[in-house]
């Protein structure tokens, strides 16, 4: 198989980890016979800072023109006081919106070894696999008006939450589809009880049900879901939301797993390229510093081979060594507790690609 994949690396410790997760897919290629080759493009502060837009029209092409798209991490204090269309974050809305990824999955497994890393209770989080599905498009993040005016003498600031009837269908269907070939089981999380979007949200929810009838539809208001994630993890198979409530949830369900540098995404669209990235941001403070823990973005690699290449063999490969490193103790900074050794990110990579080695054989 030939693949080409943007890649985008982004600012603070993007660059460091998408090297990791290029080194894993170059050894996958060279072990199960897969050409894949790499267009660089620039997103976030290093592309301010060079060409004075946080998205050239140059990294759409890049992207548009790929097989998938592998994505670092955006931002750092050097951009935060730029206006808002200069914002590191505009490039990543902005290569959202231009290939319409819509549905964002975030799956939250938690590793057998790693229990002991989360702030939680380990009888709370063992056993945890859930897949939150987010709406990426639509919602309060991209609706307008967007605004600060003047009213009777005050500042008054505006923000509008939109969604079509369509957008909403596609990813409730998307959730539904997952959930079919998981354990067959949807959280649609809303917050019906106060939004007119979330009263059409649960319709159209009840309506998309009925095409499966194998999977079983619960509804949850949003505040619920916050609470439940960490009361009861393990209730939940596929948690299908809007982008906002999304956002949110998706963080908070990281931190089940103990570390942000654990845990992968994809964002996909109807056809066009996927994007994978891990779901930290650039870690300004670990920068530089060969601190990452690239497992994230690894993870990342793994879903880019299942969901973009049907390469189940190679994605379940990814995940075995994945798996072995942590539970043979390898370590990260992030993840190491105290007097434990840690690795650097390149240590990390070559223990993972020497792993993968002897998985495949
Ligand atoms: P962050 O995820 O960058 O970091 C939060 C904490 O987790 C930090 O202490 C960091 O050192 C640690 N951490 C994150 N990833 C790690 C990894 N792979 N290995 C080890 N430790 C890791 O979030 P933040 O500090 O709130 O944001 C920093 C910048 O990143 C901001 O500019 C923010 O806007 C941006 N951001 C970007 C994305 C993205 O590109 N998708 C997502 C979130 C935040």
């Amino acid at each position: 198989m030939k693949k080409n994949i943007a890649v985008l690396p982004g600012d603070g410790i993007g660059p460091e980890v998408v090297s990791a997760g290029i080194r894993v897919l170059n050894e996958i290629g060279r072990i199960f016979n897969h050409e894949f080759t790499y267009t660089y493009g620039k997103i976030g502060g290093v592309a301010i800072d060079e060409e004075n837009t946080p998205l050239p029209e140059a990294t759409v092409e890049i992207c548009k023109q790929s097989d998938a798209i592998l994505l670092g991490a955006v931002g750092g204090p050097k951009w935060d006081t730029l206006p808002g269309h200069l914002r590191p974050e505009k490039g990543l809305l902005g290569i959202r919106k231009a290939l319409q990824l819509f549905a964002n999955l975030r799956p939250v497994t938690v590793y057998e070894s790693l229990s002991e890393a989360s702030t939680l209770k380990e009888e709370v989080i063992k056993g945890v696999d859930l897949l939150i599905v987010r709406e990426l498009t639509g919602g309060i993040y991209f609706g307008e008006p967007r605004e600060r005016r003047q009213q009777n003498g005050e500042e008054v600031v505006v923000d509008t939450l939109t969604y079509t009837r369509s957008e909403i269908e596609r990813i409730v269907r998307k959730g539904f589809e997952l959930a079919a070939v998981r354990r067959g089981k949807v959280t649609s999380v809303d917050k019906a009880n106060v939004l007119e979007s979330s009263r059409v949200w649960r319709e159209v929810a009840i309506e998309i049900a009925k095409d499966f009838p194998q999977v079983e539809l619960e509804h949850m208001l949003v505040d619920n879901a916050a609470m439940q994630l960490i009361r009861n993890p393990r209730q939940f198979d596929v948690m299908v939301t809007e982008n906002m409530f999304g956002d949110i949830l998706s963080d908070e369900a990281s931190m089940l797993t103990g570390s942000l540098g654990m845990l992968p995404s994809s964002s996909l669209s109807d056809g066009g390229p996927g994007l994978y990235e891990p779901i930290h941001g650039s870690a300004p403070d670990i920068a530089g510093k060969g601190l990452a823990n690239p497992l994230a973005t690894i993870a990342s690699i793994g879903m880019m081979l299942k969901y973009e290449f049907s390469l189940e063999k190679e994605a379940d490969a990814v995940q075995q060594a994945l798996d072995t490193v942590l539970s043979e103790g390898y370590r990260t900074a992030d993840l190491a507790r105290e007097g434990e050794k840690s690795l650097s990110t390149d240590e990390m990579t070559d223990k993972l690609l020497e792993v993968l080695a002897k998985v495949t054989v």
